[in-house]
This record gives C-alpha cells, structure tokens and sequence, in this order.
C-alpha cells in the first residue's frame, strides 16, 4: 500500500445514529450527556449488563432502548463533573481483545525521529494489561519515560478485509489515548522493542470516555499533550499519513478485527526523548492529554517507591 492509495473518507453521519458518550465509571457503564449521567443495568434493569466492555458490541440496541425510555439522569454525574474528577472513571475499555498501534502515522513526528515515512502502517501493539483510566497513575520505571498523546479508535463490529469505505461501519467511537514509552528499554534491542516497553503499568490510560462515531469528524481534531502549562504536543488528526480508514482496511486484511479492540493511531511531534537536550516525564507531573470533542485525560506520574 502506498501513500497514493490512502483514501479521505468523509465522514457518514448518521449511517448507525450512535450519538451518544459512553463513560466507566468505577466499573460500570453509563450514558452521560452535558447535564447527567444514566447507569445502563441500573436503569435498563438488567437488560444491559455493567461492563463497559461487552456494551461496545450492542450500541445499537443501546441507542434504541435509550431513545425509547429517555431513564432519568443523575446531574452529578455530568461529562462537565466527570471532567473535573477524573478519579471515578476507568478506562472505557478496559478489556480490550486486541490493542494496535501506529507507528510514524504523522510526516512531522516521523522528521523528528529521524525516520524514513513508511510506505505501509507501522503497526506493533501495547499488551492490554496497560490499559488504564484518564485519571490512572502512571508510576515510572525510569527516568526516560516520554509521552505520546494519540486518537484511540473503538471497534464496534466485527470484519476481515473491510474496505476503507465501508470502515466507519466497523467503528463503535473514539477516545483519548496516551502511548506512555520506556525508551531506554524501546532502544535496548535491535530491532527496538516497542511493545514490551509500551507495556508497563498504566502506560495506555484510555478515556475520559468512549465518544460514538458520529459525533466528531475524526478527520480533523486537534490533539494536544500538556505538563506543569507547557504545551509538550499540539496536533492535527488531519495530518496522520495513514488516516483512520486507511488503517482499519489495512489491519482487517491481517488481522481479523473484533468489538471492543483498539487502535492507538499514532502520536504527533513533540515528544520527548528526540529533543536536544532529550526530556522525559519527571516524577510529579501531571500529564494532561486532549482531544477536540472527545475530552481530556489528566494522569498522575509518579517515580516507582524503591522496594527494599
Ligand atoms: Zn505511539
């Protein structure tokens, strides 16, 4: 596959009328709108369980019972509340079958790395035992952990082979996603070792809740990473090299691509470990992560307590 055959695809409102936020909040899964927040097996009494995980493959009854039964919401438990404590929620995914990731999907990222563009999606993945909530501690293994804000793609429906125009049906929604990278250990290997040191605890916080598809036009969302009110990242979904579609058809011709898996889609420039001189998340930091339309995460770091 080469750049020429990357397909724009503009977004098809509407095509599943999934309009609707889906947050964990402290394990369970609830609608939540501006003004509230609705428990789904709470309110549905039981005809929807709990786990976040499972509801991603059944949106579209979702939608339909909650369109039919409008449950009264709870007003403390707002997108606006949530937003400001993020210590209740948990990752909207928090058990994903699969986690992909994009490597060099942004031209700039890819100059600062010193790298060539590739002609294919770089794809590795993060074990899905680093998955982690917008609000999770990420307790550093060492002194070179660098941040990495990216979109994070929802599969909603299963497929083998799915064409680049038909990926959108395939997509439940969207969330923040921060690729947290060891370096020291990445670089240790040759070939680099992305996956083992994308893995560590609380190294893919996820969040701060998982947007339906139509509710953004993913084509064009500004990403930006943030520490002690510094700017470290400040992005464009609009210039990935490989954008969303084009990910989801190349993967899916390996892969199959199953509900509930995740695609980290890759990381604008500003990360750390490429700047002269070379910076890393510094013990107490607090690593704020947005993206347009789709919310913010802000993640504790803190240095691992020697064990004695
Ligand atoms: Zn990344």
């Amino acid at each position: 596959m080469s750049l020429e055959n990357v397909v724009v695809i503009e977004s098809r409102p509407n095509t599943r009328c999934l309009r609707m936020k889906i947050a964990n909040i402290n394990g369970r899964a609830h609608i939540v709108t501006q003004t509230g927040g609705v428990d789904i097996e709470t309110a549905s009494q039981g005809k929807f369980g709990a786990d976040p995980q499972r509801l991603i493959e059944q949106l579209d009854e979702l939608k339909a019972w909650y369109a039919q039964n409008k449950p009264a919401e709870d007003s403390s438990l707002s997108t606006v509340a949530l937003q400001q404590d993020l210590s209740r929620l948990c990752s909207p995914v928090p058990n994903p079958g699969q986690v992909f990731a994009v490597g060099l999907n942004y031209k700039a990222h890819g100059n600062e790395v010193a790298m060539a563009i590739p002609e294919q999606p770089m794809i590795f993945t993060k074990f899905s035992s680093s998955i982690a909530g917008p609000g999770a501690t990420i307790v550093l293994p060492a002194d070179t952990v660098d941040w990495e804000v990216e979109l994070v793609v929802v599969i909603g429906k299963r497929g083998r082979h799915i064409h680049a125009s038909a990926a959108l049906d395939h997509i439940a929604g969207y969330c923040v996603g921060q690729d947290i990278s060891e370096r020291t250990l990445q670089m240790a290997n040759n070939p680099p070792q992305f996956s083992i040191a994308k893995s560590f605890e609380a190294f893919a916080p996820t969040g701060p809740w998982l947007t339906t598809a139509d509710e953004v036009d993913v084509n064009s969302l500004r990403l930006t990473c943030r520490a002690g009110g510094e700017t470290l990242q400040d992005g464009n979904t609009k210039d990935m090299l490989f954008n969303v579609p084009t990910l989801i058809a190349y993967v899916s011709g390996i892969c199959e691509l199953r509900a509930g898996d995740v695609i980290f889609s890759g990381t604008p420039d500003g990360v750390g470990f490429v700047r002269n001189p070379p910076r890393f998340i510094k013990d107490g930091w607090l690593l704020e992560s947005s993206i347009e339309g789709l919310g913010s995460m802000a993640n504790p770091c803190t240095q691992r307590e020697c064990l004695v």
